[in-house]
């Protein structure tokens, strides 16, 4: 026993220190898949498990301690929404301090530690965190136009396992998504995704967090093969915009790009393209998975940023979101549903007048351009009900606006143009 133990010491000693690991040019690693956007490499992910430790550093245990100290914050909600195979509760934070009388604007998800040993992705989710419950104006602005869910460790067997990229039984959730019998963990976040699409918000941008041995940071990009052109060009869009804030620290969208041969069907961003398809940013984030890894504050500055100018949280030009000062309780817009709506369908809306005025409505897209106007609509004073028949639309977000001489009302929403889902 002893000189068993004797040689585990010397084993030891002779496995390779991550900093000679390092030093190995990663150009020359040519054994990375070249559909795997994270590289992995079974070698290193043993040696930083020992160098990092249990969990490779952030473990249950860790997230156990951290949810208690943001539970405590005003802003956060903690909720366990489902569980591990090995019955480990998977938390999801919402972070949001919208005015109840206002609509936030967006909801945004994020889940970090798919693959357990990738924990960079995952201290960039908690910079986002540290962002969002900052008293600063960048908090504030996210918190007040925005609902964050953000699930920090979706994996939580494989990061007490020791496991790089399965869960308990095995799988690789990250994959898991065509599966006629899914994985536990990917049914939870398949009923959240569900429940969410279905509300009134829904998502708008998913992120899936991730880290590379590629030792780059990047966003994995879907070909216009597997998606749409215009997609395509949105997700160029969507990268440039977080790209802008440190073009030297994170790749451009060509950096990586995946679905060249067509849509696949495995992954959460594939569920999203096939159910909603351009309603939802939904993009893998690779961060470093490397000694020279960090700076995961910048890179979540840059995110959320970005984000933000992705989105264009303030209403368009020539949209006032409130009607004059004097005007709610003589005109104002009560009820627009469904939302989402449906490409060519019909959407109701509900609007009180307190005398008879003329009432225009307009339809206007995301950047404030007047797509149409419809109808006047019904002069009379009182609660008043209306049909709105939409034009053809491609997916994505509208405005309505009302205007009477009492002021213009607004209201965002979404239009989805879906497709026979896989489930
Ligand atoms: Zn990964």
């Amino acid at each position: 026993m002893q000189a068993l133990r004797i040689w585990m010491i010397i084993l030891g000693l002779l496995s390779v220190p991550e900093f000679i690991q390092a030093q190995i040019p990663f150009q020359s690693r040519a054994d990375f898949a070249a559909d795997d956007p994270c590289g992995y490499d079974s070698t290193r992910a043993v040696i930083a498990l020992q160098n990092l430790g249990h969990g490779w550093g952030y473990n249950y245990d860790s997230l156990l301690v951290d949810l208690q100290r943001w539970a405590q914050s005003p802003y956060v909600q903690v909720d366990s929404v489902g569980a591990s195979v090995q019955n480990r509760a998977l938390w999801l934070l919402t972070i949001t301090d919208t005015d109840p009388f206002t609509e936030p604007a967006y909801r945004i998800w994020i889940h970090a530690r798919t693959h357990p040993n990738e924990v960079q992705g995952w201290w960039v989710t908690n910079e986002i965190i540290n962002i969002l419950l900052s008293e600063t104006p960048l908090g504030r602005t996210l918190r007040r136009h925005f609902i964050f869910h953000i699930m920090p460790m979706y994996n939580p067997d494989g990061v007490e396992l020791g496991r790089p990229r399965e869960n308990a039984n095995g799988v690789d959730i990250e994959s898991n998504w065509h599966s006629a019998d899914p994985e536990p963990e990917v049914r939870v976040l398949r009923r959240l995704f569900e429940t969410y699409m279905a509300s009134p918000l829904p998502i708008r941008i998913a992120l899936n967090m991730h880290a590379s041995y590629r030792c780059r940071r990047f966003f994995v990009y879907h070909d216009a093969k597997g998606t749409s052109a215009a997609f395509a060009e949105d997700q160029k869009k969507f990268i440039g915009d977080i790209r802008s804030y440190w073009p030297e620290g994170i790749q451009n969208w060509d950096y990586f790009v995946s679905w060249k041969n067509g849509t696949p069907r495995v992954y959460p961003e594939s569920w999203f393209w096939i159910n909603y398809r351009e309603a939802v940013m939904a993009l893998t984030y690779e961060d470093m998975n490397c000694y020279s890894a960090g700076e995961y504050d910048r890179t979540a500055h840059a995110m959320v940023s970005g984000i933000i100018d992705y989105l264009n949280i303030n209403p368009p030009t020539g949209i006032t979101e409130q009607p004059a000062a004097s005007a709610p309780d003589r005109f104002s817009l009560q009820a627009f549903y469904p939302n989402p709506v449906a490409s060519a369908g019909a959407a109701r809306i509900r609007y009180y007048l307190a005398e008879p005025a003329k009432v225009t409505i307009e339809l206007y897209n995301a950047l404030g351009r007047r797509l149409q106007s419809l109808e006047h609509l019904s002069d009379q004073a009182g609660l008043q009900f209306a049909e709105i028949r939409l034009p053809p639309l491609s997916s994505g977000v509208y405005w309505l606006v009302l205007r009477s001489r009492y002021g213009t009302l607004s209201r965002r929403f979404v239009v989805l143009r879906r497709t026979a889902g896989l489930y």
